[in-house]
């Protein structure tokens, strides 16, 4: 893995004309704060011809709209010719928070096919062989961490950092790190953060923008959650969560609306793994995993679920039903105990 440094970086984006920022499929927080946050500093920057788009493979939720330039990320789904012709045209690519290929769908099969220079920037475990350079780190809190590393790692560069930029760059390391308090968060997170508010961020208003634009029915779901679809295993410290699609209609499911329900089964005394089960139209299931200390979902979820992540926090996917899932769940969490 050949790392990338500021210089180089630089270097690649004045000869470009065409850069393509490229994130994963249901972005979250952190997904869209270190795109758009690269994405403003490379407008800073001023590379002269070059154009810069955000590319995401499908839509990311409601409550992110309010990042700067978020209008301007274009959803694959909702055009994925124009997406596919951009990504062909680019001769930069720049993929941000994920590791492997098939987490940006069918927009994977023509990053893998293009010729031009492809730089991968993630803090997830174990990333694929998928680009000519690297800045990767996984004890980064988050990808948003790693896109102010890179690009301001003085502060002399920090000349660069508009408004727009630390506000998405502070989404990123807000949402990922759970509020500032999972054990990814160091020392030089804060002073990132520091550097942020001297940018002149609204730090609430961010906070506000998150986690206070719930609609009625998402609050509801969320206390449909906690009443009826939360249950404990006897034995093991495992919690989870599981919502059929027809339970999630009835409280008009949106995208983003069971974002952090997972976390909630964590605050249940001595709990140390939650999952939490989302069964789609198409009849699979989305998983997310969440762990304390050395339960490792990430290899889980690898294992049994089709997917991975980071130790502590892993996403995965089911072909089978809800509750065959459920049933492989039961069986093969014991494992990790
Ligand atoms: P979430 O549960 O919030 O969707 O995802 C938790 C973490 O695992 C995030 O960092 C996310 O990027 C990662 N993740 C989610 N699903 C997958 C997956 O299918 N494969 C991999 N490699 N990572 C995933
Ligand atoms: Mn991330």
């Amino acid at each position: 893995m050949q790392q990338i440094s500021r210089a180089r970086l630089i270097r690649c984006l004045s000869q470009a004309k065409q850069v393509v920022l490229i994130s994963h499929a249901n972005p979250d927080g952190d997904a869209l704060g270190s795109s758009l946050g690269l994405y403003h500093w490379i407008k800073e920057y001023g590379f002269t011809n070059t154009s810069c788009s955000v590319i995401v493979p499908n839509a990311y939720p409601e409550f992110l709209s309010g990042l700067p330039s978020c209008s301007k990320v274009l959803i694959a789904q909702h055009n994925p010719e124009l997406a596919s012709r951009k990504i062909d045209a680019a001769d930069v690519i720049i993929l941000l928070d994920f590791n492997a290929l098939k987490r940006i769908d069918a927009l994977g099969a023509h990053v893998a096919k293009s010729k031009a220079i492809k730089v991968l920037i993630d803090h997830h475990q174990q990333p694929e062989p998928c680009a000519d350079f690297y800045f990767h780190d996984v004890k980064a809190c988050s990808t948003s961490e790693l896109v102010f590393e890179l690009t301001m790692p003085t502060v002399q560069t920090q000349k660069y950092l508009t408004k727009a930029m630390a506000t998405c760059i502070y989404t990123g390391i807000m949402t990922d790190t759970g509020n500032f308090r999972f054990p990814s968060v160091r020392s030089k997170t804060h002073t990132i953060v520091s550097h942020l508010l001297r940018a002149g961020i609204a730090h609430y208003r961010i906070h506000e923008m998150v986690y206070d634009a719930y609609t009625l029915e998402r609050m509801q779901l969320l206390g449909f959650g906690l009443t009826q679809k939360l249950e404990c295993l006897k034995n093991i410290p495992v919690a989870f969560f599981s919502f059929s699609y027809q339970e999630l209609q009835a409280y008009k499911y949106a995208k983003g609306d069971l974002e952090g329900v997972v976390n909630y089964g964590l605050s249940i005394k001595g709990i140390q793994i939650c999952a939490l089960f989302n069964e789609q139209e198409d009849g699979t299931v989305r998983i997310s995993f969440r762990s304390k200390g050395k339960a490792d979902v990430n290899r889980f979820a690898r294992r049994y679920f089709n997917g991975g992540g980071h130790i502590n926090a892993a996403g995965g996917r089911s072909m089978h039903s809800l509750s065959k899932t459920l049933d492989l769940f039961k069986t093969h969490i014991k494992e990790l105990f």
